[in-house]
């Protein structure tokens, strides 16, 4: 097991910070966005058992690219190749219509890599508990199924990565009817 590196974690946590700083959650709190990556770490360290720092790392950067004006060349410098190519496995074609995006992300998750596999897990159980809490403001219980529906398609072709994660995914599937 490699030393964690402080120093370069707290650089991730203060960049995801300051990218995310104007953006809120879609729940009716308006939580603040950095509470998403920091759980999605969470989750994996917590839950997951995960002691990877890259994953780790990228976890709390998997969607500042999505969402905001970072680009994988700045992560690429500031963190390295390995994590700007990790971030780049999480980060949807943005030149791809939002429909299509979704169709893609159920397409390649059983192609990307372990690691990569690992925060898009994580990511697909925050989101999902999210939704269990509380439903987004405008969201009609039908656009709430349909997104339980989509993401259980997705943790189809991510399945075998780790079993805590995916235990904990089935149990909210399970809850809600859908069985993948
Ligand atoms: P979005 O993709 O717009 O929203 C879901 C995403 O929002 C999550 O994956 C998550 O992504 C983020 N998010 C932020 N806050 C929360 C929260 N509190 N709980 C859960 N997720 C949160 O919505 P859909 O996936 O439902 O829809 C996308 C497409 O569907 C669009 O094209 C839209 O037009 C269409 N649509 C579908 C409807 C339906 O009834 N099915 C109705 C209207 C539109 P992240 O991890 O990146 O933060
Ligand atoms: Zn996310």
């Amino acid at each position: 097991q490699k030393k964690m590196d402080i120093q370069e974690f707290v650089k991730c946590v203060e960049f995801a910070a300051r990218k995310h700083k104007n953006q809120r959650r879609k729940d009716t709190e308006q939580t603040p966005y950095i509470n998403h990556p920091i759980g999605v770490a969470y989750i994996l360290s917590e839950e997951g058992a995960i002691t990877d720092q890259k994953v780790l790392q990228v976890a709390l950067l998997h969607d500042t690219v999505e969402d905001t004006d970072a680009t994988i060349e700045e992560i690429a410098m500031l963190f390295g190749q390995d994590v700007a190519g990790l971030v780049q496995e999480v980060t949807d074609d943005k030149s791809l219509p939002k429909l299509e995006r979704k169709r893609v992300q159920i397409e390649v998750a059983a192609t990307t890599s372990p690691r990569a596999k690992l925060v898009k897990l994580a990511d697909k159980l925050y989101n999902l508990r999210d939704l269990m809490r509380c439903t987004p403001l405008g969201w009609s219980e039908e656009r709430v199924q349909d997104y339980f529906e989509w993401a259980a398609k997705v943790i189809r072709g991510l399945r075998g990565t780790n079993k805590r994660l995916e235990e904990e995914l089935d149990m909210i599937l399970k809850k809600r009817g859908v069985y993948e």
